[in-house]
């Protein structure tokens, strides 16, 4: 792990530490291009903002923001918004980046970008939520537009939040710009599909590794980590292809049930309620997730959640990364070297990035698709993705992430070649 910045100092299991060591594993794939490699290790913008509200006893309370836009050499930004009390700099630069690896994995016409607040939205009311989303959305006004850099949701961020990004800049710009973020509702330009598309590309990729390495899906013991937007969608795809969905963890605790998690319950419980306490199945500790018996495992929560130690302890055939960067590098290695398959998260959770580029191109031509198209070309271009990753890993002899890298970053560096260097 190397980097020049001097405004983040990252550690080797932070989530810029962690994209820096995924970029330094490629280098070797890429030939004459490597000479263009330090623009994946700095981002092309980076943007700090103050998003000062009045709350709703009048005081006035301050957040801190951030829009970062890695890499713009083949498109556009874009990128979700994350809102979290945790939410740093250092994670957005790394949140962007892979979106930039993403974007370029599924040849989608974008560059990468990532935003966030620090803020726990749980502690807003709605109408301070409204403010603190209108505020940012003015603040990062002068980088984002449809055709700078299209926001979208993240953890804690949903079509609402997207509606009120869309009308502020709408307002500050004086026109209805739908095509300024993506995931935003149905009737205000948004896509049929979009809500459930990451979660089925995580299934889509899925399907097609455990093809590939003869996982039969039917009785597969499935355990997801994260049950919103992402993790619940993932879980309800798989049951319906007959595997058992045995554990779900979530913020609120971890639950099991050896015969499978009634998912139709399940779902409307934990939108609610959390996983916890819900009745037909028995309370975990956490750290016991770990260790369970299962065949498929989907991180759909937060980074580094799969360290070097839980790596070890792992008992699954195979990882579908439906969160961004929950794999540290250290843990990739254990996991390669113990014959287990990692769908990494620049592939396997693209199916949200992609159907947001059909939302745009739909909102751009005022013609809108049905859901079954949708469905279908996006399984086509995962598919198609997953496969040309697969020939370069196999072609080279390394993991799928090396492989995505590969297959990624000379696209984005042949981009920045052929536009050379301004001035
Ligand atoms: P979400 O807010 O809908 O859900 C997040 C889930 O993670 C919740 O169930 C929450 O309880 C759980 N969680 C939070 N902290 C946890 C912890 N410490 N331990 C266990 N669970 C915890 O968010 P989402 O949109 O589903 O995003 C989840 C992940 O997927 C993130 O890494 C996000 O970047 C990634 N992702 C999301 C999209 C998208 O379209 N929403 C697209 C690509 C990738």
């Amino acid at each position: 792990m190397h980097s020049n910045l001097s405004y983040v100092q990252p550690t080797a299991n932070s989530p810029w530490g962690t994209y820096l060591s995924q970029v330094d594993r490629v280098m070797p794939y890429l030939g004459r291009l490597a000479r263009w490699s330090e623009t994946l290790k700095r981002p092309k913008r980076a943007l700090i903002v103050d998003v000062p509200i009045e709350m709703d006893d009048g005081s006035i309370a301050h957040f801190e923001g951030y829009r970062v836009q890695h890499n713009l050499s083949r498109g556009p930004g874009k990128g979700g918004v994350r809102f979290h009390p945790e939410v740093t700099l250092e994670e957005v630069m790394a949140l962007s980046a892979w979106m930039t690896v993403k974007c370029a994995a599924v040849n989608l016409p974008y560059g990468g970008a990532k935003g966030g607040i620090r803020v726990d939205p749980t502690r807003l009311s709605q109408q301070e939520l409204e403010k603190v989303t209108r505020r940012y959305t003015s603040e990062i006004g002068v980088i984002i537009g449809p055709q700078q850099d299209i926001p979208a949701p993240d953890v804690n961020t949903n079509a609402q939040i997207m509606a009120w990004m869309m009308d502020t800049y709408s307002m500050n710009t004086g026109s209805t710009a739908t095509g300024v973020v993506t995931g935003k509702p149905i009737h205000l330009g948004g896509s049929l599909g979009r809500v459930k598309a990451t979660g089925r590309g995580v299934f889509v990729t899925g399907r097609e590794a455990a093809r590939r390495i003869g996982l039969n899906l039917q009785g597969a013991r499935v355990a997801v980590q994260g049950f919103g937007n992402v993790g619940s969608v993932a879980a309800e795809l798989f049951a319906e292809a007959g595997a058992k969905v045995v554990a779900v963890q979530d913020h609120t605790g971890t639950i099991y049930n050896e015969a499978g998690l009634d998912l139709a319950r399940l779902v409307p419980w934990a939108r609610s309620h959390g996983v916890a306490d819900f009745n037909g199945s028995e309370r975990l500790d956490n750290e016991q997730f770990w260790d369970l018996n299962i065949d498929i495992l989907i991180p759909a929560a937060l980074e580094g959640q799969i360290t070097a130690d839980r790596a070890n302890r792992l008992k699954a055939r195979l990882v579908l990364e439906g969160a961004n960067g929950p794999t540290v590098p250290e843990a990739d290695n254990i996991l390669a070297s113990r014959g287990v398959l990692v769908v990494p998260d620049v592939i396997c959770n693209a199916g949200g990035v992609t159907v947001s580029y059909f939302e745009w191109v739909q909102d751009f031509s005022s013609f809108f698709w049905d859901e079954d198209e949708i469905n279908q070309r996006l399984d086509r271009i995962m598919v198609h993705a997953l496969n040309q990753i697969w020939d370069t890993a196999d072609r080279h002899k390394i993991t799928l992430r090396t492989a995505t890298f590969a297959v990624a970053c000379e696209r984005i560096l042949t981009a920045r070649q052929e536009r050379g260097l301004y001035p």
